[in-house]
């Protein structure tokens, strides 16, 4: 009785540590190629409070799993050392309370010996609720803004008919579909703030530097939180910028760099110094994590709800969140057959939203691109209105970088992913400027 393994579901397992999701991503990407998991979760029998598998927990999680399963053990059955001097020394007790009431306790900060035998599983991630398919609201009637955002997901997935053959097919995943900044950084503002409020972290006023979609996605949310936003752009944004942001309430402010992430020091030190929130989409893990967990694995169900599998998955590159998650899922689920593009500015080139990888990402090195493809402002602006003119939507300029390097990479045969970021109609002035310079 004592080592049988029971079904719980997710939610009502309690994670007392805070785990890094560097440590999570091998065992994600582990079960996403096996299909299966091999060794249950151990919690504590009265409080449901994991004590071994950590970042198995983390995982499922990432994989919007519903169930777990799990070997409930008890308290008497369990001896905890602490692993770090300097903090206080941790019991059972700090444990189970970190996983009740939080605040989390730090990664490999402790270890636990279970004194009872546990026994191996093989349950498939099917069973596991991973692959139910998220069927929204078929009338789409929400309750609040926020559930028009998440529950409105999957974003749509459309086929480019006019670049799409008998043997070729291409698909567009459109994250201008998202409703507040019509771009793929809403996912990033919604995930980095429930996960600044579920820490307590969360102060009333966040400062964040962005060349527009994530400000307007952060003050977006912010305002429904009842908190403020000052935002820090380059110069370099198209003015237009400021006015959507000042509509939605938020503080501006210019800053003399070309490029967003250039100015992340000074925000930071600002929002230390005046006791302001910086979630910073460049650093946090919330950021890869949005993209793990929902638009990777909505674009392989919405292609398996075809019965297609990708060959070419191509995107652009700003903080790399989207493109990175989208090469870890893949890349694990379905090996290197799955070819993953990224697409960065050429040299002395400025699109906004995207930058070149030598400027500083980070989750691109937690993973494997097959090519990195230059994309020059023109050609972007080019890609826009071929998408515009053939299928008539409007796109942005990342997105129509991401086109054009798609026509650089196409074969007449495959199943080609191109993930636009948002929409054109920010880029009035950039669309302009080439209109003048064509004559
Ligand atoms: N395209 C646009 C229009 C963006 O705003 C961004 C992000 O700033 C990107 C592409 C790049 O996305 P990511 O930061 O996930 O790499």
């Amino acid at each position: 009785m004592s080592n049988q393994i029971t079904y719980l579901n997710v939610v009502e397992v309690k994670q007392p540590v805070n785990v890094d999701l560097r440590a999570v991503i091998p065992t994600y990407s582990r079960m996403l190629s096996e299909g299966v998991l091999k060794e249950p979760i151990v919690v504590e029998r009265a409080t449901m409070v994991v004590l071994r598998g950590y970042e198995t927990f983390e995982a499922l999680k990432l994989l919007s799993a519903e169930k777990a399963p799990v070997l409930q053990v008890d308290s008497s059955k369990v001896k905890v050392k602490s692993l770090q001097a300097e903090l206080k020394p941790i019991t059972l007790e700090t444990i189970l309370m970190a996983g009740v009431r939080g605040p989390k306790l730090p990664y490999n900060s402790f270890n636990v010996q279970i004194d009872v035998e546990i026994p191996t599983v093989e349950v498939s991630l099917s069973e596991l609720n991973v692959w139910r398919r998220v069927e929204g609201d078929r009338l789409r009637v929400y309750n609040d803004t926020l559930e028009l955002l998440y529950k409105d997901w999957p974003t749509p997935l459309v086929r480019l008919r006019s670049f799409s053959s008998e043997k070729r097919s291409v698909w567009a995943k459109l994250e201008g579909a998202n409703p507040y900044s019509n771009s793929v950084k809403d996912r990033i503002g919604w995930f980095m703030i429930m996960a600044a409020l579920e820490d307590g972290r969360l102060g009333d006023i966040l400062y964040e530097a962005t060349s527009t979609n994530t400000g307007i996605a952060i003050t977006a949310i912010a305002n429904l939180l009842g908190r403020k936003t000052k935002l820090f752009i380059p110069k370099t944004i198209q003015k237009a910028s400021d006015v959507f942001l000042k509509v939605l309430g938020a503080d501006v402010v210019r800053v003399p760099v070309g490029l967003t992430v250039e100015a992340i020091e000074e925000v930071d030190a600002k929002s230390k110094a005046e006791g302001a929130t910086h979630l910073n989409q460049f650093e946090n893990d919330a950021n890869l994590k949005v993209h793990l967990k929902y638009t990777a694995n909505e674009i392989d169900e919405q292609l398996r709800s075809v019965r297609l599998k990708p060959d070419y998955i191509i995107g652009g590159l700003g903080t790399s969140g989207h493109m990175s998650a989208i090469s870890i899922y893949f890349k694990s689920r379905y090996g290197s057959s799955v070819k993953v593009i990224g697409v960065q500015p050429a040299p002395n080139e400025v699109i906004p939203g995207i930058r070149r990888i030598e400027t500083g990402m980070k989750w691109i090195h937690w993973t494997d691109f097959d090519q990195i493809i230059d994309v020059k402002r023109r050609e972007a602006i080019e890609g826009v209105l071929t998408v515009a003119r053939k299928e008539g939507l409007l796109i942005g300029l990342s997105a129509g970088a991401v086109f054009h390097a798609f026509t650089k990479v196409a074969e007449d045969e495959g199943v080609y992913v191109l993930v636009f970021p948002d929409t054109g109609y920010k880029y009035v002035e950039q669309f302009e400027e080439y209109f003048q310079s064509v004559g």
